[in-house]
């Protein structure tokens, strides 16, 4: 874990990247903000995560970091022990945590539940959408501390120059709604979503999909296939993060729409 401080004081607000190591956009966006020369009025954490595996471009050297929290230090795993150390630097901050995906090119933010930080920073966030991820928390970093509050952004395109782009525009308006950065944000009206179930994925050769993440899948439409073999939705859903191959076992999640922030 490579870590920076700004501002004075222990850090209040921290900016996370690279918890993936082959996701570059927030990597980016933590060494561009480290590069300004702007005075923090809140201490910030600028935190490089899984610094080995950005280095060896890999998704993680043993385990899924974000599977791993809150860590454990005996733990033979680089990542449930990296997940402890990550744990203890972020304890009682405002976590913004940066991704990206194969699944969707336009920003949208993760929820661990949709509490009243979500409600105050999302809709000043360049986001599109907001999913509570709800069930499906287990290990991440969500779960590092009892008194973190932590949003997740999917930034983008895993690998792509908008992806980095987009990291940059969002850390810089997450540490301007927390008052961390000079300036105003703009409000703005952002769909919520809340995961309900996996769309699980048989083993084959060739995975398809055929529908748009957030846009709304009828009972009986074909939403993906394996190998050829159609997969049809049993019930309406909205996809989110499905993509043909960004997951081993999945295709992704179906959610319900439930409203939008603020
Ligand atoms: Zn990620």
């Amino acid at each position: 874990m490579r870590i920076e401080r700004r501002g004075e004081g222990d850090p209040e607000v921290a900016v996370v990247g690279g918890i993936h190591g082959d996701e570059p956009c927030g990597v980016h966006a933590v060494e561009h903000l480290l590069a300004t020369e702007e005075e923090f009025a809140r201490p910030v954490a600028f935190v490089i995560a899984n610094e080995r595996a950005v280095e060896s471009g890999e998704r993680y050297l043993d385990a899924d970091l974000n599977r791993s929290f809150p860590g454990d230090r005996s733990a033979a795993a680089h990542e449930r022990r990296l997940a402890a150390d990550i744990a203890d630097e972020l304890a009682g901050c405002t976590v913004l945590a940066l991704h990206s995906t194969q699944s969707h090119a336009d920003p949208f933010a993760v929820v661990d539940g949709i509490d009243d930080v979500a409600r105050e920073l999302v809709p000043r966030l360049p986001v599109t959408a907001v999913v509570d991820s709800a069930n499906f928390v287990e290990g991440r970093l969500f779960g590092a501390d009892a008194d973190a509050d932590v949003i997740e952004v999917e930034a983008g395109l895993q690998g792509s120059d908008a992806a980095a782009e987009n990291a940059v525009r969002i850390a810089r308006a997450f540490l301007t709604a927390t008052g961390a950065l000079p300036g105003d944000t703009v409000t703005h009206e952002v769909p919520a979503f809340r995961l309900t179930r996996r769309l699980p994925k048989a083993p084959a050769e060739e995975y398809e999909v055929f529908v748009e993440n957030f846009q709304p899948v009828a009972a009986g439409q074909t939403y993906a296939a394996a190998d050829g073999d159609a997969l049809v939705a049993e019930e309406a859903f909205y996809p989110v993060l499905l993509s043909a191959y960004g997951y081993a076992d999945v295709f992704g999640y179906a959610a319900d729409r439930i409203g939008s922030l603020p």
